[in-house]
Formats: structure tokens, C-alpha cells, sequence
């Protein structure tokens, strides 16, 4: 059936999802018509016209400014403007959010660095997270980018664009995970961790 192929080709096409698993999920969708394939229809239908980013951060939101960005415009204390987390993706922001510790705002990368993927400097929100430290309200930027060859690799590159703005500079400490035991963890992730050693 054509119809059926089309949506398990575009099904396929989502992160996580092979052939096989959209073929699965297109079979249960059109099993469970009332109950699983109308409301799909009417949650995606909803997603895509209420959601929206957000141009300061990169966020997502139903409103633009996006609720952190403006919790930190408002002036209740509650976040703090002036520093600012980037993040590869907002599932990454999101990951920060469910720990409740950072008050601050992020900047929304859209991904990172990847000369395999051909993703280039451009690709990415550099040009507006430049703007946001010339305007000269920022005080501190931390990179939370994945401990990855990629991620390192835009974290020096960030690095490189931002230093002329005397911006603070920071990143995520490596090191070994809560609840984590030495004897699992890798060399990297000890050599870091031995790296980021600290006074008791
Ligand atoms: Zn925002």
C-alpha cells in the first residue's frame, strides 16, 4: 500500500527508528486507530503549530522568548541573565533542567562541530552567541558540550571566537559519576578526573 509505505518511510527517517521498528509502529498506529493514531495526529498537529524557538536561546517554547529567557528578563532573581550555559541541543537543556541547579540562561547551539557530518561553524548559533557576549551583559559562558572529540572540538573553537570579549570561560568538569566505582571507569575519564582534582 502506497499510503502505508510513505508514512513508514518518513517514520524511518526519525532518530532511533530503523525500517524495521517504523514498520512495527506504523502496524500498531494502524491498529490502534482511536487509541494511539488520533491522538498522534492531534499531539503532532498541536506541537507543530504551538511550539516555537526561541531567537534569544535557542530553546524551545510555546512563546518567543522562551519561559527561561524570559524568567531571567524579568528581574525576579529567580535566573540570572548574565550567565549563560551552551548546550549542544535542548535535550541537553532539558537533561540541565531536571538537575533544578542552574540558574542562569543557555544558548542553544543546534548541534557541534563535525567534519565527517559536514556540519561547519556556520551550521551552528556561533554568530548569535558572539552577539549576546558583545552586547556585554554576560559575565560568564560555560560550554556543557558532550565529552566528545566533537564536542571538544567546538568547545576550542568557541573558545577561539569568544576570548577577544574578556567573557569568563568555563566547562563541565570530568570526571568520575556519582556512584561511579574506579575500577570501571576508562583511562580517559580518569586521567580527567585526576586532572580535575580538588582540595577536600
Ligand atoms: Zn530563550
Amino acid at each position: 500500500l502506497r499510503e502505508i509505505d510513505h508514512l513508514t518511510a518518513l517514520m524511518s527517517r526519525l532518530p532511533g527508528l530503523g525500517p524495521r521498528s517504523a514498520k512495527r509502529a506504523v502496524l500498531h498506529l494502524i491498529k490502534k486507530r482511536d487509541g494511539a493514531l488520533r491522538p498522534l495526529i492531534d499531539a503532532l498537529a498541536k506541537v507543530a503549530d504551538a511550539i516555537t524557538p526561541c531567537h534569544v536561546c535557542g530553546n524551545i517554547d510555546t512563546t518567543d522568548p522562551c519561559g527561561i529567557c524570559r524568567e531571567a528578563a524579568s528581574g525576579s532573581g529567580r535566573r540570572d541573565p548574565t550567565l549563560v550555559c551552551v548546550v549542544e541541543d535542548v535535550a541537553d537543556l532539558w537533561a540541565l533542567e531536571r538537575a533544578g541547579t542552574w540558574r542562569g540562561v543557555y544558548h542553544v547551539l543546534g548541534g557541534r562541530l563535525s567534519a565527517l557530518e559536514g556540519i561547519r561553524p556556520e551550521d551552528l548559533a556561533i554568530e548569535g552567541l558572539v552577539r549576546r557576549v558583545q552586547d556585554g551583559t554576560i559575565r560568564e559562558v560555560v560550554l556543557a558540550l558532550n565529552a566528545t572529540l566533537e564536542g571538544q572540538t567546538t568547545a576550542h573553537v568557541l573558545a577561539d571566537r569568544l576570548a577577544p570579549f574578556g567573557v569568563a570561560l568555563t566547562q563541565l568538569a570530568y570526571g568520575v559519576p556519582v556512584g561511579g566505582e574506579l575500577d570501571y571507569l576508562d583511562e580517559g575519564t580518569l586521567t580527567q578526573a585526576l586532572k580535575a582534582r580538588r582540595p577536600l
